[in-house]
Order: C-alpha cells, then sequence, then structure tokens
C-alpha cells in the first residue's frame, strides 16, 4: 500500500496556482499531510496574520516568506499575489485558524486570482462549523451557516427575527464576551423550547460540548465563568414544521399588508389570531418579497 505521505506527494500541484489551505482551529495536530505537503512546496505563504502563521508553521519546521492578505488590505493585496502566480510561484493562502472564506478573510483573494485566469485549489481540513456539527447529534438533519450576529442589539434582533421560522437547524459563531447576550437574544427570537448545542473551545484542552434548551442556555453559561471563556458555536434547532392552517394567516396578512408595514401588520394579525407574533412578522416579510 501507498504510504500516506506519498499520497499526498502524488498528485501534481501546478505552479501559478492559490492554494486555499486549511489549519487546525486549535489542536496544531489537526492539520493534513496535504497541507503540510504544499505548505511545504509553495514559494510564498499569504496570512491573515503573519505572526501567529509563523509560529504555527515553526511547529510543522516550516520557513517560508509571508506576505499579510487580510480582510483590510484582501483585494490590493490580492492583485500582488496575482503578480507572483503569473511569475509562476505556486501561493498558498491560511487564514488564522480552519478553513479560510468561513467566517474569515480568503473570498476576495479567490476572485482577484479567479479573474485573472489562475486555478485556485482547496485543501480541505478543520473548520469550526464541521467541527460542532459532526457531534450535534440526529435533530440537526440540515442546517444553515450564519456565522456571526450583529454585536449591536437591535439589528441582532431584526436579524433572529428574519429566522423565527427558518426549518433548518441554524450554525451561529461567538466571541465569549457576547456569548451569555446571544443565547439570551436566541431564546427571546426563537422561544426558549429549542435545543441548542453550545459547543465550545472545541479541539483544544477546555473543550466543552453542552446541549440543552435555549431558556437553560444563559444560566448553564453563568454558572461557571469558566463556561463563558474561550470560543464558541451554537447550533440552534430550526422551527417546527409549520402546522395545517397556519397559512390561512397569509389572507390576513396579505390585506394588512397593503394597508400597514411589515411590523405592524404582524401586530394586528396576532391580536387578531392570538398566533406568534415573531412567527407572522417572518411569514409577513415572505409575503412582502413575494
Ligand atoms: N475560518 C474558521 C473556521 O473554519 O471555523 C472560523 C474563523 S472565525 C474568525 C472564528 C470563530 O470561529 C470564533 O469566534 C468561534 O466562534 C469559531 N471557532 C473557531 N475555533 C473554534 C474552536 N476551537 N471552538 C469553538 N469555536 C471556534
Amino acid at each position: 500500500m501507498t504510504p500516506l505521505s506519498e499520497l499526498a506527494q502524488q498528485q501534481h500541484y501546478p505552479h501559478g496556482a492559490l492554494y486555499v489551505v486549511a489549519t487546525p482551529i486549535g489542536n496544531s495536530a489537526d492539520i493534513t499531510l496535504r497541507a503540510l505537503h504544499v505548505l511545504g512546496l509553495v514559494d510564498r505563504i499569504a496570512a491573515e496574520d503573519t505572526r501567529n502563521t509563523g509560529q504555527l508553521l515553526a511547529r510543522y519546521g516550516i520557513s517560508k516568506p509571508l506576505v499579510a492578505v487580510h480582510q483590510h488590505n484582501e483585494r490590493a493585496a490580492g492583485l500582488r499575489i496575482v503578480e507572483h502566480l503569473q511569475a509562476g510561484e505556486r501561493v498558498a493562502y491560511v487564514s488564522d485558524a480552519g478553513t479560510p472564506g468561513i467566517s474569515d478573510p480568503g473570498a476576495k483573494l479567490v476572485d482577484a486570482v479567479r479573474e485573472a485566469g489562475l486555478p485556485v485549489v482547496p485543501l480541505p481540513g478543520a473548520s469550526a462549523l464541521a467541527t460542532a456539527l459532526s457531534v450535534a447529534g440526529d435533530w440537526v438533519a440540515t442546517f444553515s451557516f450564519l456565522g456571526f450576529l450583529p454585536t449591536k442589539a437591535k439589528q441582532r434582533a431584526t436579524q433572529l427575527q428574519q429566522f423565527a421560522a427558518h426549518p433548518h437547524a441554524m450554525v451561529f459563531y461567538e466571541a465569549p464576551h457576547r456569548i451569555v447576550e446571544t443565547v439570551g437574544a436566541l431564546a427571546g427570537a426563537f422561544g426558549g423550547a429549542r435545543r441548542v448545542l453550545i459547543a465550545r473551545e472545541l479541539t483544544k484542552l477546555h473543550e466543552t460540548l453542552h446541549g440543552c434548551t435555549l431558556a437553560e442556555g444563559p444560566a448553564w453559561l453563568a454558572e461557571d465563568p469558566n463556561r463563558q471563556r474561550g470560543e464558541f458555536v451554537l447550533v440552534v434547532q430550526g422551527a417546527a414544521p409549520q402546522a395545517a392552517g397556519e397559512h390561512d394567516h397569509d389572507k390576513l396578512l396579505g390585506i394588512l399588508l397593503d394597508e400597514l408595514p411589515v411590523s405592524s401588520a404582524a401586530k394586528v394579525a396576532a391580536a387578531i389570531t392570538g398566533a406568534s407574533r415573531n412567527a407572522l412578522y417572518s411569514r409577513a416579510l415572505e409575503l412582502k418579497k413575494d
């Protein structure tokens, strides 16, 4: 049987290509053999943070010229990377952790390279999104990835209202200083009964996976300040399938929407029918779009 390290080398890695390489999300052993091979092969490594990446590469014994490509310079730095590629170099792009382009820079660089007619090669690996989903359990059949919610309470509430009737599980990223507030906001918008998986510090020493209802989440987090430290993924249950007859509200909403803004139409419809104002608001938004 061919040794795995040889398999990583067998593929052809053309010159003039951008290699988008996933790196670990915590445990530096979670790097693929292909990633190590390609990072060792390329002429240059573009990185979101050259200091972080320099330290990571040192762990693998790799030393390469590093160039900073982050959210503030991605387009301009991307054009310089294109010049390196046009000169025949192989260049890798890595973000700070996990898979580039997933709540991380990378997409604009990929666009610039493709627009120049040059190849982009993905090297898959760790992502906090897939890692959390892999242990969510059977209640997550389909999902939508929503990344970070807006940090301002009003904008966050507006966005969450729009997803109150979303039938698929939703995956969010969140920072430690906002985690309690965000779980509370999710409970407020979606109701406290929905399931949530709180996935903290995945692949790291203090990895914690806790499943509970949205209503229970803030209290569980508050019980021990350590539970609020580190990095978080939240997987939240989608809305229950609509009961037959719920769409009967469409006619009423339709009439109200002819006269009123969405929020007022939802408020009046909720008062008349006794149905959830959040659900009616989301439905009214959909009807308005149609
Ligand atoms: N590109 C990365 C990926 O593929 O997952 C995500 C980068 S994003 C800037 C960073 C966020 O991802 C963190 O704030 C956290 O929400 C989530 N995250 C990253 N590493 C994590 C980990 N080890 N455990 C839990 N969440 C993590």
